[in-house]
């Protein structure tokens, strides 16, 4: 089929090039001209795992780039709408972006025959017949287009796997037409031929299959990535509230959740304490959904509890750090992981971010190294703030009063640990991901913190110290 797809972002690119690998021609569209010119000449721009073997696959054959919305719509029966969605400081979500493209839409598709626009941004319920209305404002003609909603699951840092590899493809539609197009766009996806394929992307472990072809009215498939998102947050919030408890009591958050999560009704899976949640959908989609419900008269405090939660765990991690180390005015700080999780750049609201940017204003010196996310880690910072940003995690901990680990990368596990001990001047580690068994940590000569893992008081230290020594 031909499709467009309009912005060529985490979502947008990701999908376009999934759909270039599963038969389709596909044209990105992107207002962003610099975007536009490095995915021309093969640059992914985002790290994404798979990204560049199929960008390098299908790129100027089935995957093309343009900035011209005029020649992609033009030349497409299938017309995927992927901008963002930004919050707005009310907490709703800004869909200026989408009207915007609509009324682009609008100039381009009389005339040229009926083509189908499909909603894959994350929007607020109501927003596919909104843009119905735009669009017949606009002056098409309602025989002229077909109008559907198709929320994206994809997850940074796994993104081409889960879109090649769904748990579930969700279509919001009203009409057979369009509900058959879209059913004609998954059908690889849905009915296995390309499962079968060689040399297609390796399939994940716990890959569902078939993935379900779910069909729903416009409204309710928004309200399903929202609730999603929120149900997802929501969890987070959960155990991270009772990691706080473990903390204060003597429990390990880790041992709980093997305990509760062998309960099939609960599952362990998103039951990860840490320093909260992050990243460009949780926070805006969270408060979006609290915005959606406001509208409609109901008051979901169970959101608001969610966010506080969420914004508590930075604090909560600081004081860590503050207990581990004393005043915090002068110390030298090794951070690993900027991004806000691991597998991805991506730095939107992350919390590492935010807890370098308290760290730094405490008074801390930083050094930090992340694999993927340095780049745009350095815009979130100002020039004169006392951040060097380092080679690698070995570079990041020579001569660090403690090593700070704030994204759960995967290669994070297999570092040489005593060789970092060696470089620290004190072997202080504040796990913020729970990535570490405490036990080996602590053979290993560190003095461990974790999140919601008991406390390990200070006085245990130069015991600890000499069983590293000997470990080493
Ligand atoms: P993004 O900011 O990475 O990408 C959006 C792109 O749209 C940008 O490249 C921007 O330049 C482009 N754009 C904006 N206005 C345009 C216009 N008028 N014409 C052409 N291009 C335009 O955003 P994203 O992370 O890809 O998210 C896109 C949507 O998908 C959001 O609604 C988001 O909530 C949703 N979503 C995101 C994820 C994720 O993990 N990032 C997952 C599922 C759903």
């Amino acid at each position: 089929m031909k499709i467009a797809m309009i912005g060529s972002g985490y979502v947008g690119l990701v999908a376009a090039a999934c759909m270039a690998e599963i038969g389709h021609n596909v044209i990105c569209v992107d207002n962003d001209e610099g975007k536009i010119q490095a995915l021309s000449s093969g640059d992914p721009i985002i790290h994404e795992q798979f990204l560049p073997e199929l960008m390098a696959r299908h790129s100027g054959d089935r995957l093309r780039f343009t900035t011209s919305l005029h020649d992609a719509v033009r030349a497409s029966s299938i017309i995927f709408i992927a901008v963002g969605t930004p919050p707005r400081e009310s907490g709703e979500a800004d869909t200026s972006f989408i009207e915007h493209v609509c009324r682009d839409i609008a100039r381009e598709i009389n005339g040229y025959g009926p083509k189908t626009i499909v909603v894959k941004s994350t929007v607020p319920a109501g927003t596919n017949d909104w843009i119905r209305r735009v669009l017949e404002r606009s002056g098409v003609a309602a025989n002229n287009f077909e109008i559907a909603a198709n929320p994206e699951f994809l997850r940074e840092g796994s993104a081409v796997t889960d879109f090649l590899y769904p748990d579930r493809i969700v279509v919001g539609s009203n009409t057979e037409r369009a509900t058959e197009q879209l059913r004609s766009v998954y059908r690889p996806l849905t009915e296995g031929s390309y499962r079968r394929r060689r040399g297609r992307v390796p399939q994940p472990d716990n890959a569902c299959y078939p993935a379900p072809f779910i069909v729903t009215s416009p409204v309710s498939a928004e309200m399903i990535k929202h609730a999603s998102n929120a149900f997802l947050a929501m969890k987070v919030s959960f155990i991270n509230a009772l990691a706080n408890i473990c903390e204060a009591n003597g429990a390990d958050i880790e041992e709980l959740v093997r305990g509760i999560g062998s309960d099939r009704r609960i599952g362990s899976r998103f039951l990860k304490a840490g320093i909260g949640y992050g990243g460009s959908c949780f926070p805006k989609d969270v408060s979006a959904l609290r915005a959606v419900a406001e509208a409609c008269g109901y008051d979901f405090r169970l959101l608001d509890e969610v966010m506080r939660i969420n914004r508590n765990q930075h604090p909560v991690f600081v004081s860590k750090v503050r207990e581990a180390l004393g005043p915090l005015k002068g110390k030298r700080l090794a951070v690993l992981g900027l991004a806000f999780k691991g597998g991805t750049d991506d730095t939107r609201e992350s919390p590492a971010i935010a807890i370098v940017q308290t760290l730094l204003s405490e008074g801390c010196t930083v050094r930090a190294f992340d694999p993927a996310a340095m780049a745009r880690a350095r815009d979130e910072f100002a020039p004169e703030d006392p951040i060097v940003f380092a080679e690698s995690a070995y570079d990041a901990a020579h001569g660090a009063d403690a090593l700070l680990v704030l994204t759960e990368w995967e290669e994070f596990l297999s570092l040489d640990f005593v060789r970092l001990r060696s470089l620290l001047r004190e072997p202080m580690l504040l796990d913020g991901r729970n990535l570490y068994e405490p036990g080996a940590m602590r053979a290993l000569g560190f003095f461990y913190f974790g999140v919601g893992r008991g406390h390990c008081p200070p006085n245990d230290f130069s015991e600890v110290r000499i069983a590293g020594e000997d470990a080493a």
